[in-house]
């Protein structure tokens, strides 16, 4: 699954190379990459044909393109395995091409997904502008409303989400993974940051002062901007990808995939443990479990 700083870098690639584009036709290959477009597929395809592609944003792992003419615009659900891509019009489609979006410079914007839990819709902007940046698109699309900031957005205040994690009565990772209190952070980041803030995943949020929940937050977006450093520039000029395969950073993880591997700070073999269907990944010794961990 692709984490927060995969989606910025594919971010930046679509407003590199595809911002300010017309778009010229669109083909969907597969109607399940477009059914949250609940108006169906020929209205998925007339509200973008004709328009032009105006600002690539985000939020957490929400990546969308502002249209042209209207409040509206192309929003990307990358669920397991879906990919972005910039490819010139020549180039062969790839076995899971969903969705081509022809662009009136030559090239394409492809959406490929193998698995097919992610999709393209076309949807109304809501919010209100943020204060002190009028060149922004001031809305996000309706689906991403209830999303939290993520620690790389102007407006994120580290203070607002360590109150929202503390007011929360859960264990810590899941109020790490929970998008509503902040965005962007995923199962891999929240392992590194939790390694770096000695905190344990199962620690009631109950339990944790302010100093901490700042320390782990302060974390997990310093894991994120180091990823993003690593990443950033991976990309080549035409071809602009994630596929959550994160090949680029696993280097540079402490403990995260790393069971019975050293912990990087005290020796101690990395424990993994069973979380949410997932793993967690942990040193004992740095990050002994609470007395009374959340279940
Ligand atoms: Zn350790």
């Amino acid at each position: 699954m692709p984490e927060l700083p995969e989606v910025e870098v594919v971010r930046r690639g679509l407003a590199e190379h595809v911002e300010g584009r017309g778009v010229t036709a669109v083909e969907v290959h597969h109607t399940r990459a477009v059914r949250r477009h609940l108006a169906g597929t020929g209205d998925f395809v007339g509200r973008l044909q004709g328009r032009r592609l105006i600002a690539a944003r985000r939020r957490g792992k929400y990546l969308w393109l502002g249209l042209d003419g209207g409040s509206v615009a192309l929003l990307a659900h990358l669920g397991m395995s879906g990919q972005l891509l910039v490819q010139p019009a020549g180039a062969p489609d790839g076995a899971h091409l969903r969705v081509r979006v022809r662009l009136d410079d030559g090239n394409e914007l492809r959406f490929v997904d193998q698995r097919t839990f992610g999709g393209l819709s076309v949807e109304e902007l809501v919010g209100s502008a943020p204060t002190g940046s009028a060149d922004e698109p001031p809305y996000v699309p309706a689906p991403v409303a209830h999303i939290a900031r993520d620690p790389f957005d102007p407006e994120y205040q580290l203070e607002s989400a360590v109150a929202a994690i503390r007011r929360r009565n859960t264990g810590l990772k899941r109020a790490l993974l929970d998008q509503t209190l902040v965005s962007g952070i995923g199962n891999i980041y929240a392992d590194e940051a939790l390694w770096q803030a000695r905190l344990h995943w199962a620690r009631p949020t109950a339990t944790l002062d302010r100093p901490a929940a700042r320390r782990v937050l302060t974390a997990a977006a310093a894991v994120m901007a180091q990823a993003l450093g690593e990443g950033g520039t991976s990309f080549d000029s035409l071809y602009v990808d994630v596929n959550g395969q994160s090949g680029y950073f696993d280097r540079s993880l402490a403990v995260y995939g790393r069971a019975g591997q050293p912990c990087p700070r005290c020796g101690s073999p990395v424990r993994r443990d069973s979380f949410m269907n997932r793993s967690s990944f942990s040193c004992p010794r740095c990050q002994p479990r609470p007395r009374h961990p959340h279940r």
